[in-house]
């Protein structure tokens, strides 16, 4: 990933629905915004705090070349945090520095059927990934949100079936999990795509993909946690590579 920092500035914001808001930032650091073809494409992006910059981490929704734009969409989980926050209330005129876009995954013309499934964090990704699908392709999506307010417009193809589940104030998570498990298993190669709240995906729905239907690593590496619950960012790494940890010294972990 791009290590050098750009700073963009805010064109306009959408509120997308109850939770999610989009902001378009542009402005002259937009030439050196290099797209990198992945759907999941990812950037940092550092908000000034007392100790020095805090980072996050937040998925290119779009690449607007004509409008020298791109486009992220923001889960608004609340007064709790700094991008969340931030986004809510940015006005255009604000500026943000970033770093990237850095990313891992793309449909595979390949894959027999496609599995996506994720929470609000997740969601713009899998609406990125579901444009790039081509219009013959076969699968499911599969999205938790809060409620029904939540939901968003998605495009996808006819033979890739659209699935919403709302959480309400259940733990995040769970619904999704039931949701994938309870999808009929097609027959063929899959390509998986799971990403949201980490303890539901990486303790339920990945070893259910890896172990239970044994679908390999080059079909399923883009499999884990955007957030944690409880956490902050900076926790969540901890919790990821605690987790690294116990997986290195247990082999048989997915
Ligand atoms: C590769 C990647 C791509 C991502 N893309 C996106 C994206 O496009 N859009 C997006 O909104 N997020 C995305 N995320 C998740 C985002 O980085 C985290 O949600 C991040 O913690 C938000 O930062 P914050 O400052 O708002 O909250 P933090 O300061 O990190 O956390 C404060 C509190 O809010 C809680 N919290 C954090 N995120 C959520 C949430 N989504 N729902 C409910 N509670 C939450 C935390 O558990 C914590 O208790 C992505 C993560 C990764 C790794």
């Amino acid at each position: 990933m791009a290590r050098t920092r750009t700073t963009l500035v805010v064109q306009h914001t959408i509120r997308l629905s109850d939770h999610l808001v989009r902001v378009h930032l542009g402005g002259p650091g937009f030439a050196s915004f290099q797209p990198n073809g992945f759907t999941d494409a990812y950037v940092k992006l550092a908000f000034p705090g007392p100790d020095g910059d805090v980072m996050r981490t937040y998925t290119v929704r779009s690449v607007d070349p004509a409008a020298e734009e791109i486009a992220i969409d923001f889960v608004y989980h609340g007064e709790e945090g700094v991008a969340g926050p931030w986004a809510i209330a940015a006005e255009p005129g604000d500026t943000i520095e970033l770093m990237g876009p850095g990313g891992a995954y793309a449909p595979r013309a390949d894959a027999e059927w496609h599995l996506l499934a994720g929470d609000e964090s997740a969601l713009p990704a899998i609406a990125a990934a579901s444009e790039a699908l081509p219009a013959d392709a076969v699968g499911y999506i599969v999205l938790e949100v809060h409620g029904p307010a939540d939901e968003v417009a998605v495009v996808h193809p006819e033979g890739v079936e659209l699935t919403w589940v709302h959480r309400g104030d259940a733990e995040p998570g769970v619904a999704l999990a039931a949701a994938v498990r309870a999808l009929p298993w097609l027959e063929g190669q899959v390509q998986v795509f799971i990403h949201g709240e980490a303890q539901a995906v990486m303790h339920d729905l990945r070893p259910y993909i890896r172990k239970e239907h044994g679908v390999s690593a080059e079909w399923a590496n883009s499999i884990s946690g955007y957030w944690r619950r409880g956490r902050t960012e900076e926790g969540f790494r901890t919790w990821k590579s605690e987790l690294a940890e116990r997986e290195k010294a247990t082999p048989a972990a997915v």
